[in-house]
């Protein structure tokens, strides 16, 4: 399994190289591995290559594979509100709310528990190719409602862009998130700023991390194509 190796390897010195090119610390951005249709063993290989967090887009798959391995989990994919249960006290940082309802239902799960659950808000910035999302002009009046609630932290924002060709072709999606990003941390009702903002995928994660992101999330690029 050398090539997964060789794959993180290969990915931290193009993260490294965007993130010189666009004046920003190295090490500001997290590589979130992503792991669906991934056996332990290749996750486990990925580890040991210093991966610390991984992203999994199924409820059902994260909890098939969150007894064998010890490292922090992310649910990115699409959250039923009947399945929040099943996650809320495992996942280290939901990225998929989309929805008032499914944001209160992780409150109430969270308020139960005791616990503060950390979560990023989905934008839709591809109009009709994705079906989850909030839409991008809708974003800001829903967030504000967001963050009423007492026991999630609202922690930025995460998109799924459109599959390209040329990751070039999904800059301007990026520019626009990232003003989007800046403008609700300036109209937050906590007044607390949000941190993160989980943009790129394999095949355009320069271009994001260019245009501000902090978070990319790698799939094919580690573990090779699914
Ligand atoms: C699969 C997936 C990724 C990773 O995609 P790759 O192109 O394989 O890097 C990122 N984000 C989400 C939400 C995904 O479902």
């Amino acid at each position: 399994m050398d090539y997964i190796r060789k794959n993180i390897d290969e990915i931290r010195k193009r993260i490294d190289n965007s993130l010189a090119k666009s004046n920003r610390q190295p090490n500001d951005v997290l590589l979130l591995a992503v792991t669906k249709t991934v056996d332990i063993e290749r996750i486990r290989t990925s580890l040991d290559c210093g991966i610390t967090d991984i992203g999994e887009n199924k409820v059902q798959e994260l909890l098939s594979k969150y007894d064998s391995l010890n490292t922090n989990w992310h649910l990115i994919g699409h959250l039923q509100k009947n399945k929040v249960k099943y996650i809320i006290d495992k996942v280290k940082l939901i990225h998929s709310v989309d929805s008032l309802e499914l944001a209160k239902e992780i409150n109430r799960r969270a308020s139960n528990l005791g616990i503060v659950k950390d979560i990023l808000v989905e934008i839709n910035v591809s109009g009709e190719l994705t079906k989850f999302g909030l839409d991008f002009d809708k974003a800001k009046e829903l967030i504000r409602s967001m963050q009423q609630l007492d026991s999630i932290a609202i922690k930025g924002l995460m998109t799924v862009a459109p599959f390209v060709e040329n990751g070039e072709t999904n800059r301007t999606i990026f520019k626009k998130m990232y003003q989007l990003f800046v403008d609700i941390n300036q109209t937050s009702v906590h007044n607390k700023a949000m941190e993160f903002l989980s943009m790129g995928m394999s095949g355009d994660f320069e271009v994001a991390i260019e245009e501000g992101s902090n978070i990319v999330r790698i799939g094919t690029g580690i573990f090779g194509t699914r």
